[in-house]
């Protein structure tokens, strides 16, 4: 499509856009008397309305029954998290034998290695991005050090060539090559949280089981934003944060994939807790550990219902949009994004900004990430004084992250007034 840098035409593509009434179905922030321009999806995404009756529907049930919510609460707490499953499997492609609901995404990358990371003297290597997100970076290195392990010569970092801010897959492939034979462990973002390059998932995955090792993703910026095949990929498993692209609240429940093969191994090692347990046995509180032979296996703890309940009004959104749908406007909304960027690069007479996200669709989600040339911090700063929400990160990258579920794309054409504006004054 040939786009247009005119306020008419974002218009016309808004009133043309098949998903737009999902937008009245959030709570937009409301920041120095106008509605935020809210760019910021990727990191805490916004609260759909609905989220306060489910929220009141538990702590209705948990005043009216007490303890005996667990099995007469509308949604049974005991089963609660069967609920989920199902509204993940199109998400992230997975069967729902593969999906469980549970804890926070830096404590699953933890449980989930001490199933797949379980190094020898031979085999110890973890292959991951440079520039990974921190909490993986601490999570990586402690767990090497706990199998007394050396971070410096087991934690191995793909790095971008020289002057390229986006890795590239035959980089990937190249270093589990090189690695192949030490590596016990793959383990990569599904897009990386600065740059917002997609990995190819499917190929890192190959090489990884050709090298002889695991395979895991980290998706807290990818569930919700890109299609997923996880199942098909033959990822050995994954996981990801509910409070980005999917809209669960500030510190939401966190979802874990895990391959079937893996998933329905009773004696797949694990650390087990009560809730992993054959539900038959589970209240016969007996001694031995009979896990669930699904993803459910690896859960410890009885769900946290409340902000489940938050999780559930979230998904239920994607499920009435359809993710194909959101996807598609996903795809619109970022190339107008790119188109509107160079739109002032072009109007002046030296580039300000360098888009730093691989401009392939293959390569890109719902993020651009801006480097500012010059002025990073002011603009920021400035941007926010005009209620457009966007993100920092050091030393001079601003992400823009526009949602399908609630952005538009005259808020697009709106961000790349003020932005000019604001680059013309000063
Ligand atoms: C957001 C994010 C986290 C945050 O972890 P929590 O345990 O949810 O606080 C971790 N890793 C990546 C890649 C992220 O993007």
């Amino acid at each position: 499509m040939k786009f247009e840098n005119t306020i008419d035409f974002a218009k016309q593509l808004d009133n043309e856009d098949p998903v737009k009434a999902f937008r009245e179905k959030f709570y937009v922030p409301y920041i120095h008397k106008k509605d935020a321009i809210y760019f910021t999806g990727n990191s805490l995404g916004l609260q759909a309305k609905a989220v306060q009756e489910h929220i009141l529907d538990e702590l209705e049930d948990w005043a009216s029954y007490g303890v005996e919510g667990h099995f007469y609460a509308r949604n049974p707490w005991v089963s609660y998290h069967e609920l989920f499953p199902p509204l993940l499997a199109p998400i992230v492609g997975a069967k729902e034998e593969e999906l469980v609901v549970m804890n926070q995404l830096t404590v699953n990358l933890h449980l989930l290695m001490a199933s797949f990371y379980r190094p020898t003297q031979q085999r110890y290597k973890i292959i991951c991005e440079a520039k990974a997100f921190p909490s993986d970076q601490y999570a990586f290195d402690s767990q090497v050090k706990l199998h007394g392990f050396d971070p410096r010569n087991a934690v191995i970092e793909v790095t971008a060539a020289e002057g390229e801010a986006s890795i590239g897959t035959e980089r990937i492939l190249n270093e589990i090559e090189k690695h192949g034979k030490e590596t016990a462990l793959v383990l990569f973002s599904g897009v990386n949280y600065y740059s917002g390059e997609v990995f190819d998932m499917e190929s890192i995955a190959k090489a990884a089981h050709t090298a002889g090792a695991y395979c895991g993703f980290d998706l807290a910026h990818a569930a919700g934003n890109i299609r997923l095949a996880l199942h098909d990929w033959e990822v050995d498993f994954a996981t990801w944060c509910s409070y980005k692209y999917l809209n669960s609240g500030p510190g939401g429940v966190s979802g874990v994939f895990i391959h079937e093969k893996h998933a329905t191994q009773k004696s797949f090692p694990r650390l087990a807790g009560w809730w992993g347990q054959n539900k038959e046995t589970r209240f016969a509180m007996g001694r031995e550990f009979d896990p669930i032979p699904t993803a459910e296996g690896w859960q410890l703890s009885n769900a946290p219902v409340l902000s489940m309940a938050a999780h559930k009004a979230s998904l239920q959104i994607f499920e009435e949009a359809g993710f194909e749908h959101l996807l598609e406007k996903a795809a619109m909304l970022s190339s107008y994004l790119f188109f509107i960027i160079d739109e002032i690069n072009a109007s002046r007479k030296e580039k300000i900004i360098e888009i730093i996200t691989p401009r392939d669709p293959e390569k890109h989600g719902c993020q651009v990430s801006m480097l500012m040339l010059k002025r990073g911090k002011e603009i920021f700063e400035k941007l926010k004084a005009e209620s457009v929400i966007a993100d920092w990160r050091e030393p001079n990258v601003i992400r823009i992250a526009p949602v399908p579920l609630y952005n538009s794309y005259t808020e697009i054409f709106r961000f790349g007034e003020i932005i000019s504006k604001l680059l013309a004054n000063g």
